[in-house]
């Protein structure tokens, strides 16, 4: 694969030298044969890999400057652990992640997602954390979408979220680069607040976020995301407040749209288009999850010039995978060419959540109030706890509309439905016997719970529970 260069290299008369600031420096560290030369090349944009395929290779450090919007950087190759003995690796890597640590403005730690996580991750984890230099853990060797799901383990190395790339291939490097960036502006950031003797001052600015709802907007490219986005935080009279003082979400963004206040989340991701050079559908869905799992609802554009498309759908499923409410938004009404009972229908068919469909135009602004109501209704839905008599009126009413089919001639019974926890909504259903529950049967009533409760569009699961 020849993936284009991911960042330039920093030309000669531009390298640090006479007078000029030290560049930042961003330490690479991790276990042998994790991936972290060809991260540092695909990152500095080396174009002639200089990774032996063979383990464990030796290699001095190497310092490579490299270059992310405008902004440079060093990345230094921690390399240099050679040994195939356990105990000695393990002894090695600590003294890398050591030195590293020594003079890092920030630590990448690169663990390998085939493999998992591995105890030499957690240790090198730990002495990231003990240095309390800013760090982000790079799960690579995700050379596949499908295989998104691996970088979920390394969460457990409690640094934060696990960015997914795949390093020999490029995919995932522009979203790390845009990390490394906004990490080290803001801890240039700090440290010049610490030298000036005013620390938390832009803090106490930003308003508190945390009771704010948390909606993304996903789909695939072209659909109108970015469109909406304007429309949303109002064109030019901006009232986007980039969230400070967490670590984690650098691209989140609080908007008002007609007096309603949410969280948008990844901003920066919506608007990024044209410089990616990673192929598409794997960027979308890379994307999708990523904001899915940091929001309570989704919005999923859709062009109403070609109705709901099967990539539609895989991006709708996605979200409610990452237990996010969804709803799909059919922008470009103003030039639709699509049916919308027909969409309805076919959503309400092919989705499990059943989504609502909402049609809207970026363009002229038609039913975005509505898609913002909406969705922030959903959203509250995802946190809510039904009353449990209300649920067993809700199962005596459906019982006595269809009964469960009979299974070698037995007949199921169900006692009881309640709810035991929320985002997503759990239920249990206690019945006689599990064996006995057909799977339509369970759909039926779930379906009839999203329309008795306004749960369409809400992720939702139903235990079965034997009475003991
Ligand atoms: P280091 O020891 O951590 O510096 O690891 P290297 O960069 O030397 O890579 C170790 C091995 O993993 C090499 O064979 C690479 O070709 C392979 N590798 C690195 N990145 C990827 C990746 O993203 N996907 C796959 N499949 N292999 C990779
Ligand atoms: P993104 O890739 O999903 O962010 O899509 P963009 O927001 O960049 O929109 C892609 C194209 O669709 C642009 O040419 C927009 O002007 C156009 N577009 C977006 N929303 C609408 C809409 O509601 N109506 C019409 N007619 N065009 C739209």
């Amino acid at each position: 694969l020849s993936a284009p260069l991911r960042a330039e290299p920093v030309r000669a008369e531009q390298a640090p030298n006479s007078g000029a600031p030290a560049l930042a420096r961003v330490a690479v560290v991790g276990f042998p044969n994790v991936g972290k030369s060809t991260l540092v090349n695909r990152l500095a944009g080396v174009r002639e890999a200089v990774v032996d395929a063979q383990p464990g290779v030796t290699r001095d450090r190497k310092e490579l400057p490299a270059e992310w919007r405008g902004r440079r950087f060093l990345l230094v190759d921690t390399g240099g652990v050679d040994e195939r003995d356990e105990g000695e690796i393990q002894r090695q890597v600590r003294a890398q992640v050591a030195r590293a640590l020594e003079q890092a403005d920030l630590v990448l730690l690169v663990c390998d997602a085939r493999a998992g996580l591995r105890p030499g991750d957690v240790e090198a984890a730990r002495a990231v954390s003990r240095s309390g230099r800013p760090a982000l853990v790079v799960a690579n060797k995700v050379d596949d979408p499908r295989q998104l799901g691996l970088a979920q383990e390394f969460w457990a190395l409690g640094l934060g979220e696990p960015l997914a790339v795949s390093a020999a291939h490029g995919l995932g490097t522009g979203d790390l680069l845009d990390q490394v960036v906004e990490l080290l502006e803001r801890s240039v950031g700090d440290r010049e607040r610490d030298q000036a003797g005013n620390v938390g001052e832009s803090a106490a600015a930003t308003p508190p976020a945390e009771d704010l709802r948390r909606v993304a907007l996903i789909g695939r490219p072209n659909v109108g995301k970015s469109s909406l986005l304007n429309r949303l935080v109002g064109e030019e009279r901006v009232i986007v407040t980039p969230i400070a003082g967490t670590t984690r979400d650098p691209i989140d963004s609080e908007v008002e749209f007609e007096g309603r206040r949410f969280v948008l989340v990844d901003t920066a991701g919506i608007r990024r288009r044209g410089r990616i050079d990673e192929p598409v559908e794997w960027y979308a869905r890379l994307r999708a999850e990523r904001a899915a799992q940091r929001a309570d609802v989704a919005i999923v554009v859709a062009d109403a010039r070609e109705g709901v498309t099967a990539d539609d759908l895989r991006i709708a499923e996605l979200a409610m995978r990452s237990h996010c409410a969804t709803v799909i938004a059919l922008n470009k009404w103003d030039v639709a060419t699509c049916d919308l009972e027909e969409v309805k229908a076919r959503v309400a068919s092919r989705l499990r959540q059943r989504p609502p469909v909402v049609p809207v135009s970026a363009l002229t602004g038609r039913g975005l109030k509505r898609l913002v109501a909406l969705a922030l209704e959903l959203a509250e839905r995802v946190h809510e706890r039904l009353p449990t008599p209300a649920l067993n009126r809700l199962l005596s009413e459906t019982l006595a509309l269809r009964q469960p089919p009979a299974v070698r001639g037995k007949r199921l019974r169900a006692y009881y439905f309640t709810q035991y926890a929320t985002a997503p909504p759990r239920f249990a259903l206690q019945v006689s016997d599990k064996g006995l529950v057909a799977r339509d049967w369970i759909l039926f009533l779930e379906n009839r719970l999203r329309e008795r409760f306004g749960l369409e569009g809400v992720p939702l699961v139903i235990d079965l529970r034997e009475r003991g």
